[in-house]
């Protein structure tokens, strides 16, 4: 049953305010208007909103509801890209880990990996080595996250005793960083609107605006109003990730993507009690096992994908091929389809090479495409690389705009500036000092305590300033449910979660990661969320019910060996 705490106003603020960002988007000329809210876009926008310029995003559907969800979560160099003399691109990616802990050390955690090496496996223990040994040196002597060490079989059957013993040789600890990948996108964006741009979910790009031979903006709809209009821009920036072809067909341009899919599973941690994360190697590939509170995931694949990206799903040869990764490495674990919990799949926006006859050998590093005038195209790349790329971007951008179009703009400071919520020297110590205090004046168990620092970071002081208005919002959504009322209000009212899925599946890891799939508290939520967003009650059940119908969905796979649906309820 619904409890209608309080009275839902006329015109929710959140509302008006939507109104009032579309009217500027179809009212304002801007500098730069970027297509695409997943980590490429909101990093652009970011950097772009520092230089002084201004900025416009659009995103279709959710902020990160793309690729930028559905990646392994790892910021990382790229161990496995040394094997392909991608060296360029790990010492890139390994700096780029360096500068993420640095301005994001809420959302960016330094974790170690177990790398087993058995006989006749793919590598030898002496390659590795060298490959770890290498890593170390790019990153600067392991950068601030510490250098590989090697282990004894008997080290490693201890620290992981589900490991197959039989061929066992030893291995390796190495370090490295996981990340939540959809509050990392989110996080860039809200420091993008800080510092004065636009940015606006659920409105899509339907087409793009000429005059002569130059691109000058957009037609756009909103998805949730239905609205329709036009936007201009100095500059048009085509940061669809893989839907980047799409938007370049509307203008005839020749392809950019070689797209490949990759999916993930999620097991219960008690069914595969893992401690560290561990690499899975497997004949053509690696995978990671990563745990993740009670869960495990376990990923990833890699296969061609030409279809829209939006129905992207783990299908039944993808689950097997991740199934029979687990139980070679973990012969006692059995698992089967029946114990997955959740899982995702996503599309790699990769770019274009000749001759690369399979998935993993084409490249992961961007490109940026100028034509016709006005519009630049940015794919590619990885989530690690993202400041780098929006870096590139501008820089051409810069270049060979900005005389034209009169910018005066400062010098990129993306690499300097905390993300939202990360400002923070020495997250260790302001970690534990927050969660002592919130656990002291606030009466919040340490484990609450501890996560709403590390996934909001210093703005987990202003949601305390939110449930200041009503002590009930400190509690749990549901009996045993990790993320508090407060969180539901504060996605609605500051983090623009549009829909119960925004707040389930991207502001939180309900969706995933719950056991419940964050079920039992999906009313309240729908109830806290409505209260903002002006839902009335039949909104609020409706809500709740695409909710569950999205649950369902991800879960038929694991019942009924039927696919997992990648894209929106
Ligand atoms: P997206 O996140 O897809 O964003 C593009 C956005 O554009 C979408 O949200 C889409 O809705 C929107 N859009 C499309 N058309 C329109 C339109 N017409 N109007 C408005 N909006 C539109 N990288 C790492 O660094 N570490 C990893 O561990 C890692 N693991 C990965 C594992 C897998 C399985 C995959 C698939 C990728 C992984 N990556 C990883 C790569 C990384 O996730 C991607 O490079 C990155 O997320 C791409 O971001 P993007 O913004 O370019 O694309």
């Amino acid at each position: 049953m619904f409890s209608f705490r309080r009275k839902p106003p006329p015109t929710s603020p959140s509302e008006h305010d939507r109104n009032e960002r579309i009217a500027r988007l179809a009212k304002e000329t801007f500098d730069l208007l970027i297509i695409g809210g997943g980590i490429t876009g909101a990093a652009i926008a970011r950097d772009a909103a520092l230089r002084g310029l201004s900025a416009a995003l659009i995103e279709k559907g959710d902020f990160a509801s793309g690729t930028s969800s559905r990646s392994s979560k790892l910021v990382h160099g790229g161990l496995r890209y040394l094997k392909g003399r991608h060296v360029r691109l790990v010492r890139e990616s390994l700096r780029e880990r360096g500068v993420l802990l640095k301005i994001a050390p809420h959302l960016v955690e330094p974790a170690a990996f177990l790398l087993p090496v058995y006989a006749g496996g793919r590598d030898g223990r002496l390659k590795l080595r060298l490959g770890l040994t290498a890593y170390d040196l790019l990153a600067g002597f392991g950068g601030d996250i510490g250098r590989h060490s090697v282990l004894t079989r008997e080290q490693l059957l201890d620290a992981e005793p589900l490991l197959r013993p039989e061929g066992l040789q030893g291995g390796f600890r190495y370090f490295d960083c996981v990340v939540n990948d959809a509050r990392l996108t989110l996080a860039t964006l809200r420091s993008a609107v800080e510092d004065g741009a636009l940015a606006l979910n659920y409105v899509e790009a339907t087409g793009l605006q000429r005059d002569g031979d130059r691109i000058t903006g957009i037609a756009f709809r909103d998805r949730l109003g239905g609205k329709e209009g036009t936007a201009r821009a100095g500059v048009v920036v085509n940061a669809t990730g893989p839907w980047t072809d799409r938007l370049r067909e509307m203008m005839g341009l020749k392809r950019m993507l070689t797209p490949t899919k990759g999916i993930h599973l999620v097991l219960s941690h008690s069914r595969l009690a893992l401690s560290s994360i561990v690499v899975i190697p497997r004949a053509d590939r690696i995978l990671f096992a990563v745990p993740c509170g009670d869960s495990v995931y376990v990923g990833t694949t890699d296969t061609f994908f030409e279809d829209d990206p939006g129905t992207a799903a783990v299908d039944t040869a993808d689950a097997s091929y991740v199934l029979d990764a687990v139980n070679a490495l973990f012969p006692d674990v059995r698992a089967t389809a029946r114990d997955v919990v959740a899982g995702w799949a996503g599309v790699r926006p990769l770019v274009a090479a000749e001759g690369s006859p399979l998935p993993s050998d084409v490249s992961r590093d961007y490109e940026i495409e100028l034509g016709p005038e006005g519009l630049y195209s940015i794919a590619g790349g990885k989530l690690t690389t993202c400041r780098a790329m929006a870096e590139a971007l501008l820089n051409r951008v810069i270049e060979r705009e900005g005389p034209r179009l009169g910018w005066q703009t400062k010098a990129c400071r993306t690499a300097e500036t905390p993300l939202f919520g990360g400002n923070i020297d020495g997250f260790d110590r302001y970690a534990l000092s927050a969660a002592g205090a919130l656990a002291g004046g606030w009466n919040l168990p340490a484990d609450s305590a501890q996560r709403l620092v590390r996934t909001y970071g210093t703005e987990h002081v202003r949601l305390l300033g939110v449930a200041r208005r009503d002590a009930t919002l400190l509690q749990p959504l549901a009996e045993g449910c990790p993320v508090l009322r407060v969180e539901a209000v504060y996605a609605a009212e500051q983090e623009m979660a549009m829909t119960l899925q925004d707040f389930m599946e991207r502001r939180t890891e309900l969706m995933l990661f719950d056991p419940q799939h964050g079920l039992d508290g999906a009313e309240q939520a729908a109830n806290l969320m409505g209260d903002v967003l002006g839902w009335s009650r039949q909104e609020r059940q409706r809500q709740v019910s695409l909710y569950r119908e999205a649950v369902v969905r991800m879960t038929a796979f694991a019942k009924e060996g039927a696919a997992v649906p990648a894209g929106e309820g």
